[in-house]
């Protein structure tokens, strides 16, 4: 499949670019020609951004239920065309096409979600209005406008739309940036929402490298909502500080998983062979580390080297497909020689088993936290375990990085150890499943990010707050004038030992306490 190139027409709901540049993307995994995309300069993301301004007006003005009506459509045309999508995903990522397949139903699930849940999450609400007794007071939320979105290539559907979908169920119009290696898939559901909405450039694509994802940062959008590595977030939280356009990051991850003393061993190995190497382990919220208790090290190694035996990687119905990019192939290997020359052992794969953009599942142990594939993310079908005294240096060793993204707890108390380990998101007896529910919110601390997508918190980054107090009846002490009784200040200072001194009045509030 070759999309059109700039020389002809440009693809559907691309700007035309300035210039004859166009984006050749080719297959990870037998480096054949996909398709070509234009490059879209600065001035043709411009452009869009003020065609989405003109859509946000019309869009934003639609009723929540209308909204619903023209997400639930353009949801039907992405199921009906989930093949095709699974296969573009297939073809441009590298990821196995069952992984793909998969990445469209978490795609359509938030999507779905955000459609149904925003008149919900959005209502406004009553509060109560403290010491101004004679107002009502309301909490409403309203469209920001146009919300630039910049999505990576590890999952070029599901990632974008835990932005998209919530940003346009919350009134906005939004103009989206694919990562380089990954713009086919973003042409064809973008095609698809253009088709499904009865507003036009409500979802607008500009395909392009960085500097068309800079130009994206400068071009006046009400909000930013970037997801990807954290050299680039800092980069773009740069530009956006010029014209204090709000971001949204949602960046890289070194997610631990710690597995207790009384876990269920089998059960923990089978998830963390499935936790980093899912998606050839290009998954921001892999499992990059794992803690284990000494008791049940050993049988914990065994199986989960046991079960990567069984992991098939490429071929049609392979586990783990090809690498990406050559870049992320070579930091991979970079980390497994580092973490070889400094003393791990090697149990399956490693530095020497890559072919190409394949990387064999590799186990490493005897790792040591100074090493890249403990400290930095690695990204790849890597699994390091090291063997733990007690849970409580499993939870310091975990919570000793930079990042906060995911994280993964095995054992009996695990949602008492999932409090206290340092990230957004943590799955008990499980990995990952935090990101499939649609219902939690879902983001990073530290170098991993801030903000959340998903969930209520997730439709709410894409709106605007209003607090609202009107006055309902006159006081004779009105706060709000400068026409007060003469006796103004002694009525006040009365008023502030009644209700925040030691007086009868306060005593009663202080003992109802939260019940006010
Ligand atoms: P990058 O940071 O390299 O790129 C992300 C996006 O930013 C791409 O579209 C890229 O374009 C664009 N970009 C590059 N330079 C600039 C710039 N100067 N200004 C604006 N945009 C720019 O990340 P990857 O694509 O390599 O994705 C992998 C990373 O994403 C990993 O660190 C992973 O952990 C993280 N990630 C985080 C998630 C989360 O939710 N926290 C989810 C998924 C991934 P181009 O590709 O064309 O260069």
């Amino acid at each position: 499949m070759v999309a059109p190139t700039a020389s002809s027409s440009s693809s559907p709901g691309t700007p035309p670019p300035i210039g004859p540049e166009v984006l050749r993307v080719h297959a990870p995994a037998d480096g054949a020609l996909l398709g070509e995309v234009p490059i879209v300069s600065a001035a043709g993301v411009t452009a869009a951004v003020t065609r989405a301004r003109a859509a946000a007006s019309s869009w934003g003005a639609l009723t929540y239920a209308e909204r619903e009506v023209e997400l639930v459509r353009w949801r039907r045309a992405l199921a009906d065309a989930a093949d095709e999508l699974a296969e573009l995903i297939h073809r441009e990522n590298g990821k196995p096409r069952l992984d793909a397949l998969v990445e469209v139903m978490m795609a359509l699930s938030h999507l779905d979600h955000a459609a149904k849940r925003a008149a919900k999450a959005l209502a406004p609400e009553k509060v109560g209005t403290g010491i101004l007794a004679n107002f009502r007071a309301t909490v409403s939320y309203h469209p920001l406008g146009v919300i630039g979105v910049i999505g990576p290539w590890n999952y070029p559907i599901f990632t974008p739309m835990g932005s998209i979908a919530y940003a346009l169920a919350a009134g906005n119009a939004v103009v989206f940036k694919p990562s380089e290696l990954t713009p086919l898939v973003g042409v064809k559901f973008v095609e698809l929402a253009q088709k499904a909405f009865s507003v036009p450039d409500v979802l607008q694509i500009v395909t392009g490298a960085g500097p068309t994802g800079a130009a994206l940062c400068k071009a006046g959008v009400d909000k930013l909502a970037f997801t990807g590595s954290t050299a680039t977030g800092k980069k773009v939280m740069a530009a956006c500080a010029d014209t204090l356009t709000p971001v949204l990051m949602e960046l890289g991850g070194k997610d631990p998983m710690i597995v207790a003393e009384d876990a269920d061993v089998d059960a923990a190995a089978e998830a963390a062979v499935f936790g980093a190497l899912t998606n050839t382990g290009q998954a921001c919220i892999s499992i990059e580390r794992i803690y284990v208790a000494a008791p049940i090290y050993d049988r914990f190694v065994d199986k989960v080297v046991a079960e990567v035996a069984k992991v098939k990687v490429g071929g049609d119905d392979g586990h783990v497909g090809a690498m990406t990019s050559k870049a992320q192939v070579g930091i991979v290997k970079d980390h497994l020689e580092d973490a070889v020359r400094r003393g791990a052992k090697v149990l399956a794969g490693g530095p020497d088993a890559i072919v190409g953009n394949f990387i064999q599942p590799t186990v490493l142990v005897d790792v040591t936290d100074d090493m890249k594939v403990m400290a930095d993310e690695t990204f790849g079908p890597v699994i390091p375990i090291v063997k733990v005294a007690s849970t409580e240096e499993a939870l310091r060793r975990a919570n000793a990085t930079s990042f906060g993204l995911g994280s993964s707890v095995f054992g009996k108390r695990g949602k008492e150890l999932a409090d206290r380990v340092k990230a957004g998101m943590t799955a008990v007896n499980s990995v990952m499943a935090f990101s499939a529910i649609t219902s939690l919110p879902f983001g990073g601390v530290g170098d991993s990010g801030f903000g959340r997508i998903h969930g209520d918190q997730g439709i709410r980054e894409f709106a605007r707050t209003k607090a609202t107090a009107e006055q309902t009846f006159a006081l004779p002490i009105n706060m709000m004038s400068f026409r007060q009784p003469a006796n103004a200040y002694e009525r006040m200072r009365g008023m502030i030992k009644q209700l925040y001194g030691a007086g009868p009045v306060a005593k009663v509030k202080d003992a109802l306490g939260r019940l006010l």
